[in-house]
Parts: C-alpha cells; sequence; structure tokens
C-alpha cells in the first residue's frame, strides 16, 4: 500500500492575534506538508495560514473543517516557524501577530504573472517581405522580445509581427514579468586590506566556514573598514552556497552602501525596507524562499523573511535604537537576529564603533567574540574632540553658537574645507511661549509641546503629528505679537549660520526638510561634490556617511540627550556624539569636533574628549550591575492607555493588586507616563525589574492572564524597554 505522506490532519496558524494554531482535516488528494501556506475556513472567512504541525487532536476528527487550498510556494522554513514561536514567547505576544510579520509580501503567493515573448522560428515563412526581414534579423539575435519591442525595434507596424506570429515563424515563450537576481561575484576582487583587517576578516571568515552558531563583536573605529572586513564574510557564506542577511538601521540604507556593496560583489544586493513598492516585495519574498536571492541588505522585519538557506547575518551598527521594534509586536531586531542565528546553527556578526553595553557585557563574559579593528584605514585619523564650555564662552544673547565655535567655522571654509553642525532637534524651536501670561503652547492630543516649523509655518507634534498654524495672538490671554520661540531646533541654527557666513552654502538635513531617501541622495551627492559649505542636521547625518571634505563638527548641545534620565541616556549620548564626530576628517585632513556643553566634567564628555571608551563602558556597567540595570538584570515596561482617564487609573489600580507576589520580582507603578498623554489616550506605567535568572516571561503570563482588560483599556508589553515614555 502507498504511503501517505500527508497527515490527515494538520495544524495552521493563522496570521491574526491568535495564540495558537488550529487543526484542520486535509482531504484526500491534497498534500500540506509542514511549513506549507495554506487557504482555511475561519469563521464565514477564508484566511491564509501556514501548516505548523500535525493536527494536535483537541477537535473530533469529523468536526474538523478542510484546507482548502495548498499554495504553490515553498513551504515556510522550519527555522522560520521556530524563530516565529520563539519571539512570540519572549515578547508576550500570540504567535499570529508575529507570523503576521513574516507574511509582509502581498500576492507573493499568486503565482508569477508571465508575459508572452516570442523568439524565432527555424522556419521561415514562405512570403518575405523588408519588413517582415527586419524582424527576422532583429530576432536573429536569439533573445525573446514582446511583440511591441520586436514591432518598435525592427521599425514595423504591429500587423508585420502579427502576421510573423500566425505563420508561426515567431514562437511564444513564456517570460517572467519581474527582473532576476543578479548572482554576486565573490572573485570580484575586494580591497587589498590591511593586516590588521586580514585578521579580522579571517576570524570571520573562518566561523562561517565553521558553519556553526557563534556571535562575533566587530569592534572598530569609524573609518576603520568594518564594512569591508565583514564583506569578506559575507563572500565566504556565498562561497559556501548559503544566503547572507546585512541587517542596517532603516536611515543607513543608503544608496553609498548599495554602491559599495556592488563594487565589491559586481551587483546590488537584494533590498528590503518600508520604502519598497509591493511589487518589490513580492520579488525579494519570492527570490529569497527560492533560494534566487543570494544576499538581503535590510531593516529589522528582513528578519522574517523565508530565506532558503541563510548562512550568515551582519548587524552593523549594532548599537543602534533603531533596530528596536516600538510598535505592534515589540521587538529588538539585534537581539532576535542572535537568536535567529542560534536557531539556524550559523554565525552572526554585531558591528561597532561604539557597541553597546550588552553587547560588550556579553563580550567580555565571553558569550560573544571580540574582533578588534583599532585604527582608521589609511591615512585618516580619529578626530581630536574638544569640549566647549558654555559658562565661559556663551553665546551672544538671542544666539546659540559659541564664539570659539563661530571662528572655527570660519576657519574652516578659509580653507576651502566643509563643517558640519550637529543638533538632534527638528524644526525651527521646541517651544512657544506667551509673553504676557506665561501660556505654553501644548499638543491637544499629547502632553508635549507643539514644536514651530518655521519653513512649514506651522506648529507640529512631534508624538502625534498634530499640526496648527501658528497663531497670531496667543490662544490663552489672547494677547498679540507676545508669542516668542524658545530654544532652537536645526532650522533656527541655520539662520543663525545664514546670517554670520551670509556666503556659504547651507543645507539642512532633518527628516522634515527630505522627503524620501531620493532627496536625501541628492543633498548627500552636493556635499560630496562640495557644493554646501555648510550642513546643518539632526541624527540624520550621523550615520554612516562619508564626506571627505567635511572637517570639522559642532554639536549644538551636547546635553541634550542626557535630559531625559532614563537608564541608557549616558550610554545613547555618547554613542550618538561619537557616531557624529567620526563624521570628521576621514579622508588626509585631520578633523575637529566641538562639543558645546554647559557640564563638561560629566563622563560623557570627557570620555568624548579622552577617548577613553572602555572605561566610560566600565563605569557604566559597573552603575547597571549595581542598581540590577540590564544587561545585569531584566526589566518589562508595561504601559496602559484608555481615552478613559478614570477607567484607565481604575484599571492600573486593579492590576497592581494583582500582579503575584514572586522572589526577586519587584513591581513598580503604576505612574503617569512621563508622555502621560498620548493621541487622546491617558497613558500609566509599569516597570516590573527581576534578576536574570528569573523567567520573567512566566511571571508576566501569570499576573496578565488573570486580569479582565475593560474593552477600553489596551496594554502594550515591552521585554527589555528601550523607551520610557
Ligand atoms: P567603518 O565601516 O569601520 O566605518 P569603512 O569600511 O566604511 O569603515 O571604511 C572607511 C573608508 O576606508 C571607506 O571609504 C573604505 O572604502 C576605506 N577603506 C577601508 N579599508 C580599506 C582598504 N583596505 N583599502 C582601501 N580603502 C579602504
Ligand atoms: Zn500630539
Amino acid at each position: 500500500m502507498p504511503i501517505d505522506p500527508s497527515p490527515r490532519s494538520v495544524s495552521v496558524l493563522i496570521p491574526l492575534a491568535l495564540p495558537a494554531p488550529y487543526d484542520y482535516e486535509v482531504p484526500a488528494g491534497l498534500i500540506a506538508e509542514e511549513g506549507a501556506y495554506v487557504i482555511v475556513p475561519l469563521g464565514a472567512q477564508q484566511m491564509l495560514g501556514v501548516v505548523w504541525g500535525p493536527g494536535t487532536g483537541e477537535v473530533e476528527a469529523k468536526r474538523l473543517k478542510p484546507v482548502l487550498e495548498v499554495l504553490d510556494a515553498p513551504p515556510m522554513p522550519a527555522a522560520l516557524r521556530r524563530f516565529v514561536d520563539w519571539i512570540a514567547a519572549y515578547t508576550l505576544n500570540p504567535r499570529g501577530s508575529v507570523l503576521r510579520l513574516a507574511l509582509r509580501a502581498p500576492g507573493a503567493l499568486e503565482p508569477q504573472r508571465m508575459r508572452t515573448a516570442y523568439r524565432l522560428a527555424d522556419a521561415r515563412p514562405a512570403r518575405m517581405t523588408p519588413a517582415r526581414l527586419r524582424v527576422v534579423e532583429t530576432a536573429s539575435d536569439g533573445f525573446a522580445r514582446t511583440a511591441r519591442e520586436l514591432a518598435e525595434e525592427a521599425g514595423v507596424s504591429d500587423g508585420v509581427v502579427r502576421g510573423l506570429i500566425e505563420a508561426a515563424a515567431l514562437l511564444p515563450v513564456d517570460l517572467p514579468t519581474e527582473a532576476p537576481f543578479p548572482e554576486p561575484d565573490i572573485g570580484a576582487r575586494g580591497k587589498a586590506l590591511s593586516p590588521e583587517q586580514s585578521a579580522a576578516a579571517s576570524v570571520l571568515r573562518a566561523r562561517v566556514e565553521a558553519g556553526r552558531f557563534a556571535t562575533l563583536l566587530l569592534d572598530g573605529v569609524t573609518g576603520s573598514g568594518k564594512t569591508e572586513v565583514y564583506f569578506e564574510a559575507v563572500a565566504e557564506a556565498l562561497a559556501r552556497g548559503k544566503q547572507a542577511l546585512i541587517l542596517l538601521p532603516e536611515i543607513a540604507l543608503t544608496s553609498q552602501f548599495l554602491d559599495r556593496f556592488e563594487a565589491r560583489f559586481g551587483c546590488k544586493p537584494a533590498e528590503w525596507h518600508s520604502e519598497l513598492s509591493q511589487r518589490e516585495r513580492r520579488r525579494v519574498w519570492r527570490g529569497v524562499a527560492e533560494g534566487r536571492a543570494r544576499v538581503v541588505v535590510g531593516a529589522r522585519s528582513a528578519l522574517f523573511l523565508p530565506f532558503s538557506d541563510l548562512g550568515l547575518i551582519v548587524v552593523d551598527e549594532e548599537h543602534e535604537a533603531a533596530f528596536k521594534q516600538e510598535e505592534g509586536v515589540i521587538y529588538h531586531a539585534r537581539d532576535m537576529a542572535v537568536v535567529r542565528a542560534s536557531l539556524g546553527d550559523f554565525p552572526i556578526v554585531l558591528s561597532s564603533a561604539t557597541p553597546s553595553l550588552e553587547t560588550v557585557v556579553n563580550a567580555q563574559l565571553g558569550r560573544y567574540e571580540r574582533v578588534v579593528l583599532p585604527e582608521r584605514h589609511g591615512a585618516a585619523e580619529l578626530p581630536q574632540i574638544a569640549a566647549i564650555d558654555m559658562r565661559e564662552e556663551p553665546p551672544e544673547r538671542g544666539r546659540w553658537l559659541s564664539p570659539r565655535l563661530v571662528s572655527e567655522i570660519a576657519e574652516a571654509l578659509g580653507r576651502g574645507e566643509q563643517a558640519m553642525l550637529f543638533l538632534n532637534r527638528r524644526g525651527y524651536a521646541p517651544l512657544t511661549l506667551c509673553r504676557t501670561c506665561g501660556h505654553r503652547i501644548e499638543c491637544p492630543q499629547c502632553s508635549s509641546w507643539l514644536v514651530e516649523h518655521r519653513f512649514r509655518r506651522e506648529l507640529v507634534c512631534h508624538h502625534c503629528g498634530y499640526t496648527a498654524p501658528v497663531p497670531r495672538a496667543c490662544p490663552s490671554c489672547g494677547a498679540e505679537e507676545a508669542l516668542v520661540a524658545c530654544g532652537p531646533g536645526v532650522e533656527r541654527i541655520a539662520e543663525e549660520i545664514s546670517e554670520r557666513f551670509p556666503e556659504a552654502r547651507i543645507a539642512i538635513l532633518s527628516s522634515d526638510n527630505l522627503r524620501g531617501p531620493q532627496s536625501h541622495e541628492e543633498v548627500f551627492r552636493a556635499i560630496e561634490a562640495r557644493e554646501i559649505d555648510i550642513i546643518v542636521g539632526t541624527q540624520i547625518v550621523a550615520k554612516g556617511h562619508h564626506f571627505p571634505w567635511l572637517t570639522l563638527v559642532g554639536v549644538v548641545d551636547a546635553d541634550l540627550g542626557l535630559e531625559n534620565g532614563d537608564l541608557r541616556a549616558a550610554e545613547r549620548t555618547f554613542q550618538l556624539l561619537q557616531q557624529v564626530a567620526g563624521r570628521a576628517g576621514r579622508a588626509e585632513r585631520r578633523g575637529r569636533v566641538f562639543l558645546q556643553t554647559y557640564m563638561p566634567e560629566h563622563g560623557v564628555m570627557r570620555a568624548l574628549v579622552s577617548g577613553n571608551r572602555d572605561q566610560f563602558l566600565d563605569r557604566e556597567a559597573a552603575a547597571r550591575e549595581r542598581l540590577g540595570h540590564p544587561p545585569f538584570g531584566r526589566l518589562v515596561g508595561v504601559v496602559l492607555s484608555s481615552e478613559n482617564a478614570a477607567q484607565a487609573q481604575k484599571f492600573a489600580r486593579e492590576m497592581a493588586r494583582a500582579a503575584p507576589q514572586a522572589e526577586g520580582v519587584s513591581v513598580l507603578g503604576p505612574a503617569p507616563a512621563p508622555l502621560a498623554m498620548l493621541r487622546g489616550r491617558t497613558r500609566l506605567r509599569f516597570l516590573v525589574k527581576s534578576a536574570r535568572n528569573i523567567n520573567v516571561q512566566a511571571y508576566m503570563q501569570a499576573w496578565l492572564s488573570a486580569l479582565k482588560v475593560p474593552g477600553s483599556v489596551r496594554i502594550a508589553v515591552d521585554v527589555d524597554p528601550y523607551s520610557f515614555l
């Protein structure tokens, strides 16, 4: 008797907020192997789902509904299915919600649309005309073309081509409508590596060759050649027939990066990010699943692509907060990438000039292997960093730049070099105040001030996007001409600069002024081409760009990031400013960096000026260990919100009473969140703290499952929180 290759019942996970897969019957004649994409009935609807395993038997066989259809696509690989389960358990999300992240390519499961093209048959038609002859000549190179293309290229009417098709002189072939993926050329010579770079590259290559799970920290100052080095690891993975994934923070996914990839491998990689068209998403998803796309360069959601044979992940700028997905399923893509590598049993490289404390501690404990690139490549030296004590050298009234910084800019411009001013604040002024009554203009839906954007002539809420025209009179007391803009944003710095240097060509780089990556690229090109003298920018300028003529960086307010007192404020400020400083002097000319600060004695400023990163990290680590903060202890943030403030508060008290008592776990709160109102919802926070060895997910599960959440209240659980707003 033939063996039935397909079980009679299967469990199918559906990409909805469902905790577990449901059982379905597999009708005779269908084969539904594990990982298969299927259509199943759910209530009155038909849903896409993925076969998660054999049926659980929870429902009587005769009451099972049937699988309706098995879609024509390679089954979801087991490693990805286990990854979905793992993330769901770790982040306390329904498995179906996590599965949804892996199905973000509409149309990818439908058969590819084909287009009909024609190639020349062996037989020539009996009747030849000069027009027909031209078509035959055009087609005689052997390439298939559509009827339209043939007519155009041969310079004949469509009718001539149609006649040849009818006479069977042209034969139809089906061609895919999508562009194929070029094969990266691993033989294409990379740059000749320095001895340090070669040593680092051979460690990476060896781990890829071993083909086992290992986490490597590639730790090297900006400009040391980390990219060149990890490209060698990618080449090794390709040589072994594996796919590779390079994860970048979305904003670092620039054409400059793709060009570098192309210079090394002779073609562009597949891209995966939020700006892709649906068509491109479909193409890449499918190409990855079928193993045709060999290298993907992508933002965090690329982790959920159905790689058929992934053999390496690189996380570049691994310290970046942008890897934390803060909405929906809240996860940290860097940490989850390590999990993905471990489930797939292959190596992962975390690359950074300013690695996160979490990663540094893991390296110190021997969990991660550290590979160091101590120097900038070639003649480039690290920039010199100095603090300007704003108490001693204050700006003039109503200005923001200290006289010393202004004269340094003048000198740089005099030498024909470029300067950059960094301020991590969009818009013109972060606060608008009434001089008469003291009223501050707030967002009507959030507990935050509206930020003035002078170019757009608007007040904008940076939390919810609410906008309003700048009023003429104070909305509270009605006084006219009494509103004043307080504090600077990049637009205001640009205004000061253009008054001081009227000849200088200035570019503002912030997410408001640049819509879409295209316009980013244009500005970056202009900078490279020295059509810009002074760049004023937010954190957009901090990442990965290489401007050979940029020698001076001024940080307008180095203390800004320290204001919010969260546990990583110092670490993040250090990383961001180090990264910004790294933009200066990346070629032969040495860079200089000035930090405007009111606290030059602060540990962050001292570490930046002295260049003693490791001492700074050691002190941070010691402080966190003392307080039981991550990575030495665990945190879970819980935010509950409601449009009904009283209900939110009432439920928060209930939640507090329901929190289980457990050794080693403490629950702080409820307290109003620092952003106490967002989009009209009142927000309250709990913070759960536990020792590292505690299964905090089990604790949370016990707590949350005991709750009866009112319909108006939403709960967001954030395991390993990075945002405490
Ligand atoms: P990182 O990623 O560490 O910041 P990059 O890989 O971007 O450093 O290298 C910095 C610059 O130095 C780039 O322009 C890169 O092309 C160049 N570079 C690095 N290594 C070499 C090398 N071995 N030969 C030539 N140029 C190199
Ligand atoms: Zn708002």
